[in-house]
């Protein structure tokens, strides 16, 4: 069963076509890293995933939600945006942490603005969250105190706090200290353990061949290759990605 369908995405900015039909099918409880060059497209694609870009084309569907671009009909309506977009979480290269809050504060905000949520639950919640990514102690600190590592963990908790269905990670460590990228590829392999469904963006090549179930190579705005990552990083098929993976070497 698919907990997400994206079908033939298309987005432009002005005439620069940056997606041009990107495809992916995600079924429930996979890890599918989409790996690329700068500019590939894999940030804008992971956008239209939860709709802070609206994809000009294509077909979208999410759990129960089903959303059709460039047809009018089933053009996605604001509420029904927002309600996607609790289903889906996101976590960025830069945290974007509420910097006045507290980190309780931080991964309550969601639960208790958006859905309604008691405070007292929240704060239950929040608390489990922040134990499950190991910063129970750091509650009632502010994302200043923190280290990079601290502060992603707490945007993993703020995004795990809204229950989603996907969780979708933009380089979730490229902005880290080397010595700090392993406390978050800990959460994040911890939450593959558990069967989250996950689209992640990310240049960690080894931890992308041992977490995910499939890799995607975005290349110029389009799916290059995708299969399991004995395939697609251990057996490139394509001249770009040889190119692109000896990068890494
Ligand atoms: P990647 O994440 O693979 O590096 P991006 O999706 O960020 O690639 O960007 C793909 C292309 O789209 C780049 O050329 C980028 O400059 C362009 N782009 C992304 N977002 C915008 C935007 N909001 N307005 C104009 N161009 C954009
Ligand atoms: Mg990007």
């Amino acid at each position: 069963m698919s907990a997400l369908i994206a079908d033939n995405i298309h987005k432009a900015f002005g005439d620069h076509e940056v997606l041009k039909g990107v495809s992916l099918s995600v079924a429930r409880g996979e890890v599918v890293t989409l790996i690329g060059a700068s500019g590939s497209g894999k940030s804008t694609f992971l956008r239209c995933l939860n709709l802070l870009e609206m994809p000009q084309q294509g077909e979208l569907a999410i759990g129960l939600h089903r959303f059709a671009f460039g047809k009018g009909p089933r053009a996605p309506k604001d509420a029904q945006l927002a309600q996607l977009r609790e289903h889906v979480g996101m976590v960025f290269q830069h945290f974007n942490l509420f910097p006045h809050m507290s980190v309780l504060a931080n991964v309550t905000e969601g639960p208790v603005q958006v859905k309604g949520m008691a405070r007292a639950d929240a704060d239950a919640l929040g608390r489990d969250l922040l134990a499950k990514v190991g910063l129970a102690d750091k509650a009632d600190a502010f994302p200043s105190r923190l280290s990079g590592g601290q502060k992603q963990r707490v945007a993993i908790a703020r995004a795990l706090a809204m229950k989603p269905e996907v969780m979708l990670f933009d380089e979730p460590t490229s902005a880290l200290d080397p010595e700090l990228v392993g406390e978050v590829l800990a959460v994040i392999r911890s939450l593959a353990a558990e069967g989250m469904t996950m689209v992640l963006v990310t240049h960690e090549m080894a931890f992308a061949a041992d977490v995910s179930t499939r890799v995607g190579f975005m290349n110029d705005g389009i799916m290059a290759e995708i299969g399991a990552p004995e395939e697609t990083i251990r057996q490139p098929r394509s001249e770009r990605l040889k190119a692109f993976l000896a990068r890494f070497h």
